[in-house]
This record gives structure tokens, sequence and C-alpha cells, in this order.
């Protein structure tokens, strides 16, 4: 029996994971369950799985939840805050952390679940992005085990050796094929984009995900921040991850190997894939999804991603080149534009500029501990908004 945290469980990602763990309750057990402000769902959780612990963002949040709880009969014990985000991923009691907090706020929970060696099951890729060095430093200091669940990143971890060291060369990997769908703006007008609504950005044509991997999804700031993400997970260089466009979204990434091969994993859009993957490692359970039918797809395509079209890609290698604070700068900028973007403050093309104005006007310093990073992202922040 698996115990398992999930935090951000109210968030797409959560809610997908406890479908899986759902339909296993012979092999997981729910711990504890973490959200922010999404009381009415996070209680309906803890009816079902009847975890430990359930943690919120404030006190008048866990105060609602703890009254919905007592109304249910549910016995969970509520807390609140980031402290109690980050006992409930390093506790002794749970073997298994999802890490689906979106954002930076992730950063300290998911960086906690590492430090106190359990099986990470890693979505939240910003807490990486940011971090870089300093997650991986953790992961192997206490010989926890991290499995990514964003499906490219996946899809990689399936097409690469069994005793996969993080050296490419030793493995014969000559790069990794990133595959990204483009978006919901692949096509439109580039003049036009300026314009578009929220709602436009977040309608992806293959994946129902939350509001911020959306946008992100739509700038591809999300290849771009998969790009730093695949270096950290796979000791890979910036020359050797490609971004291949496949607008179907079948492919969800690929290895090339020095020998002309190129493996490729194949699955539905959907993250129960992923995630029953990570899950189980390395055994395999059902996930609830269907399997691929490729006489009914037909045809499957590629090219090559346009840097005038997509912008934040080419900020997001060049933060990955920078190296050290650049990732963490990059991704505080991009946050802080896309929630003024959701809030319509700014249009849709000023994103990047945002991102790009900060990247200039902060240098890019080593990392050296989680404080001074934590000081870079505040720093970041306070430039993205006097920028906005
Ligand atoms: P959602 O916005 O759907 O969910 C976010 C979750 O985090 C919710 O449970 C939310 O709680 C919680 N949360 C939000 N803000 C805070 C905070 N400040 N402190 C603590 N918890 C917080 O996001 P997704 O599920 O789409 O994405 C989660 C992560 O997974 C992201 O890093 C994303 O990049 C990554 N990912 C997602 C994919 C997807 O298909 N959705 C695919 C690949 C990666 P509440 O509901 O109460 O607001
Ligand atoms: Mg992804």
């Amino acid at each position: 029996m698996q115990r398992i945290t999930i935090l951000g469980a109210t968030g797409s990602i959560g809610v997908s994971t406890l479908d899986v763990v759902g339909r296993h309750p012979d092999r997981y057990q729910v711990y504890a369950l973490t959200a922010h402000a999404r009381v009415r769902e996070l209680a309906e959780q803890c009816e079902r799985f009847r975890p430990e612990v359930a943690v919120v963002g404030s006190a008048d949040a866990a105060a609602a939840l703890s009254a919905m709880l007592q109304e249910k009969g549910v016995s969970t014990e509520v807390a609140y805050g980031e402290e109690a985000l980050c006992r409930v991923a390093g506790a002794p009691a749970c073997d298994t952390v999802m890490a689906a907090i979106v954002g930076a706020a992730g950063l300290a929970p998911t960086l906690s679940a590492a430090r106190a060696g359990k099986k990470v099951l890693l979505a939240n890729k910003e807490a990486l992005v940011m971090s870089g060095n300093l997650f991986m430093e953790a992961v192997q200091a206490s010989g926890a085990t991290l499995l990514p669940i964003d499906s490219e990143h996946n899809a990689i971890f399936q097409c690469m050796p069994a005793s996969y060291s993080r050296e490419p060369a030793r493995h014969g990997i000559a790069k990794v094929l990133l595959t990204a769908s483009g978006g919901p703006f692949l096509k439109r007008d580039v003049a036009t984009l300026e314009s578009v609504t929220p709602e436009e950005a977040v309608a992806h044509p293959n994946w129902v995900m939350g509001r911020k991997i959306s946008v992100d999804s739509a700038t591809m700031m999300n290849k771009g921040l998969e790009v730093i993400e695949a270096h950290w997970l796979f000791g890979a260089a910036a020359a050797q991850i490609e971004v291949v466009i496949h607008p179907q979204s079948m492919i969800h990434s690929m290895v090339s190997y020095v020998d002309g091969s190129v493996l490729a994993q194949l699955g539905n859009p959907d993250m129960r894939t992923p995630i029953a993957h990570a899950l189980a490692y390395p055994e395999r359970i059902e996930s609830g999804v269907a399997a691929v039918d490729l006489t009914q797809i037909g045809q499957l395509t590629f090219h090559k991603p346009d840097f005038q079209r997509f912008p934040c890609l080419k900020l997001a290698y060049d933060a990955l080149l920078a190296g050290g604070t650049a990732p963490a700068i990059l991704n505080a900028a991009n946050e802080v534009a896309v929630q003024a973007f959701l809030d319509r403050r700014i249009g849709f093309r000023t994103i990047d500029r945002v991102i790009a104005r900060v990247m200039e006007a902060l240098p890019h310093g080593n990392i050296t501990d989680i404080g001074a990073l934590l000081e870079q992202d505040r720093r970041a922040r306070e430039v993205a908004l006097s920028a906005i």
C-alpha cells in the first residue's frame, strides 16, 4: 500500500491523480490533500478519500473547511499555510508525493518532499525551473526518486534506458525531441495576437488544463519551461533539446539515438497516462485512458517552431544558456505577466515584452541557496509589476 500526499489536489492534475488513485484502492491510500482556496471541492475529496490531513491557504479557508468536514462527519485534521504544506510533503507517514501546485508557490513543499527522500511525482515544473541544481542536489542527497509527470518528460523517461544516469552521451543519446502542440494560436495571424482574450488563450485544442499553464501553452512559454525542465531531469544541454511542433499531441516526445533510432511514446492526450505510469513505476496499471487508434487519427504531422510567433520559447532558451538565476527570473516574470493578462491588464503580446524587460533589467547570478533564490524571485516580480 502506497500512502500519497497530493499537493494541489483540487487542480487539473490533482483531480486526474485522484481519478487514477480511486481506480486502485488496493494499491493506494491518500495521506494528505492540499488546495489553496477551493474549499468546497477539497471537502468533497476528503469525504471520498478520507485523508489524515487536509491543508489550505489561509485561516479563513481552514475554518470553512473544518465546518464542512464536521457537517459531513469526516475526521480529517485541517491545517493551513506553507509550513503545513511542507509538513505533509515530508511526513514519515507518506511514501509518495504528487507535486501539482501551480507556480513558484509549489517550490517549498516540493523541495520538502525531495529532502525527505520521497517518491516525488513532479508536475510542478516551475519549482524545478527555478531551483535547478539545488533541487537535483536535494534529490541526490536524500535518495529520493524523481519521476516526471509532465507528459513530454514522462514520454522521454519511458524512451530512455532503465539505468539512465543523466549523461546522454554515455547512453548513445544524441537529442531529446520535445513535441509541442503549438496551442490555440498556431495558425492565427501574428498581427492580431495582441488583442486575443483570456478565454481564447485558455481554449487549448487538445488538453484540458489549469488557466496558467493554458496561457503558457498559447505563448509556448510552457515549452520553454519544459526545455529547462528537460535540461535538469535528463542532463541534456540546450543544444541537445529540440522542440518539434506536432499539432495532434499523440506523440508526447522522442529520444534520438546516435545509431539513427528514434524512440517515441504515444498516447491519447490525457494526463492520467503519465500519472498512472509514475504512480505504478516500474509496474503498469490501468488509468482509464482509451488506447490510441492510429487508423482513426490517420496522419501525424511535424514542423519547426517559429520564434517570431513564439518569442517566449526563445526567451526560455536564452535563460537556460545564461544559467544561474536566469530561469528563476524568467519564471517569476512570466507568472506575473500571465496573471496580468488573465486579469485583462495587459495584451497577449505584452507578456513576452514584460519578460524580456525583466530579463534585461536584472543581473543573473549563481544560485547559492534557497533564500537568495527567493529574493531574486521577489525582485523579478517587482520589476515585472513596474514594467506592466
Ligand atoms: P490548476 O490551476 O488546475 O491547479 C493548481 C492547484 O494548486 C490547485 O489545487 C490550487 O488550489 C493549488 N494552488 C494554487 N495556488 C496555490 C498557492 N499559492 N499555494 C498552494 N496551492 C496553490 O493547475 P494544473 O493542475 O493545471 O497544474 C499544476 C502544475 O502541473 C503546474 O505546475 C503545471 O505546469 C503542471 N502541469 C499541468 C498539466 C496539466 O495537464 N494540467 C500538464 C503538465 C504539467 P485551488 O484549487 O484551491 O486554487
Ligand atoms: Mg507538458
